[in-house]
């Protein structure tokens, strides 16, 4: 098969860590016998330095019409940088939400996979971490309390402060839809976290996906009120597959999740949108202190391209054989600077690159 990527490097270590999955995806279509044709689109500092702004119309649309997408990172040195003396919507991140925004992507998916090899980056004790973890959070991306309409007032000389939490049952339907869709890939149980003994959105979030759960009877659905989630997660993380929840919790937890992995340079994320189409990017920033030195980490670059691999090709053998490559190039000790630990071999971003690469066979 033929699967046109839009390729976005961005600024900071984004054209490093890019230059490194693309070079992962033309391994697997080596192997497998697909084509990755790649279109490269300017966003962040990088556009604002050719058009001014973070994202063109044109640049938009050359995303929206490939297949998927693949984002390294975009911003700059945000105290000493001149991308940061003009109004937020043209700074280098507003690209990032006009693109989500631009392409309809709605549901943000971050796994936390604790690699065994890397445990000791893990900041819980062995006992809980037992034979590990692999979650993916999926995250409700564009409604709820973000979203809703907010505002400022003064009432009997006293300011009060408005925000509203909406959700409607289509925007629940269809985010849910995709975590059943991603735990039939995965080891079908999905946990949705809400906060239904308080709040009216998340009872009809509990009602709809329910209701959705009738169409996948292979896969086991729990809920989970969001405040035992956040201990659940550092008491006992290996009780979870697919964690379902709203934008504000979701951007909580998912946080936390990462951080139990200990390596923000392993975290890949994905955004989707009602079909097959996505955006892939590593969850961590643009690194402007380590740019251009060669010692970025590719690896969650490259997860995200394997990723993209499963969830936008439903190239899910070739997904694997990504995975087990960055598997097996940590248990042969090499590591970047940022995972460094005694008696590994230190290796820069292109050759963490190239390791992956040998690695890929089927
Ligand atoms: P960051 O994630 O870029 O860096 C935090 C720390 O982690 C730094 O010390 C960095 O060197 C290290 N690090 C990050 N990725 C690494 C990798 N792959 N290998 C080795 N080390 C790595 O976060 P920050 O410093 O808060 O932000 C830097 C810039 O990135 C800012 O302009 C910020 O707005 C932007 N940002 C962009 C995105 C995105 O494009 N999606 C996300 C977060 C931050």
């Amino acid at each position: 098969m033929n699967y046109q990527i839009a390729v976005i490097p961005g600024d900071g270590i984004g054209p490093e860590i890019v230059r490194e999955a693309c070079k992962v995806l033309d391994r697997v279509g080596e192997v497998y016998g697909h084509t990755f044709q790649y279109t490269e689109v300017l966003m962040g500092g990088v556009s604002i330095d050719a058009h001014g702004v973070p994202l063109t119309d044109e640049a938009l649309e050359t995303a929206r019409k490939s297949d998927s997408v693949l984002l390294g990172a975009v911003g700059g040195d945000v105290g000493n940088s001149r991308w940061y003396d003009v109004a937020p919507n043209l700074r280098p991140e507003a690209g990032l939400l006009a693109i989500r925004k631009g392409l309809g992507l709605f549901a943000n998916i971050r796994p936390a996979y604790l690699y065994n090899e890397l445990a000791d980056a893990c900041p819980l004790k062995r006992e809980i971490i037992g034979d590990g973890f692999d979650m993916v959070i999926m995250r409700e991306l564009t409604g709820g309390l973000y979203f809703g309409e907010r505002h400022t007032e003064e009432v009997d000389g006293v300011l009060q402060a408005v925000d509203t939490l909406v959700y409607n049952e289509n925007e629940i339907r269809r985010i849910a839809v995709k975590a059943f869709d991603i735990a039939m890939k995965r080891k079908k149980h999905v946990t949705s976290v809400d906060k239904a003994n308080v709040l009216d959105s998340s009872r009809l979030w509990r009602k709809v996906v329910e209701e959705v759960a009738k169409d996948y009877p292979e896969v086991t659905l729990s809920h989970m009120l969001v405040d035992n989630c956040a201990m659940q997660l550092v008491m006992n993380p290996g009780q979870f597959d697919v964690v379902l929840t709203e934008n504000m919790f979701g951007d909580i937890l998912s946080d936390e999740a990462s951080m139990i992995t200990g390596s923000i340079g392993m975290l890949s994320s994905a955004s989707l949108n009602e079909g097959k189409f996505g955006l892939y990017e590593p969850s961590h920033g643009s690194a402007p202190d380590i740019a251009g030195k060669g010692i970025a980490n590719p690896i969650a670059t490259i997860l995200s391209a394997a990723m993209m691999l499963s969830y936008s090709f439903d190239l899910d053998e070739e997904s694997k054989a990504v995975e087990n490559a960055v598997q097996q190039v940590l248990t042969e000790g090499y590591r970047t600077v940022d995972i460094m630990a005694d008696g590994c071999s230190q290796v820069g971003t292109t050759q963490m690159g190239k390791l992956i690469c040998e690695r890929i066979h089927k």
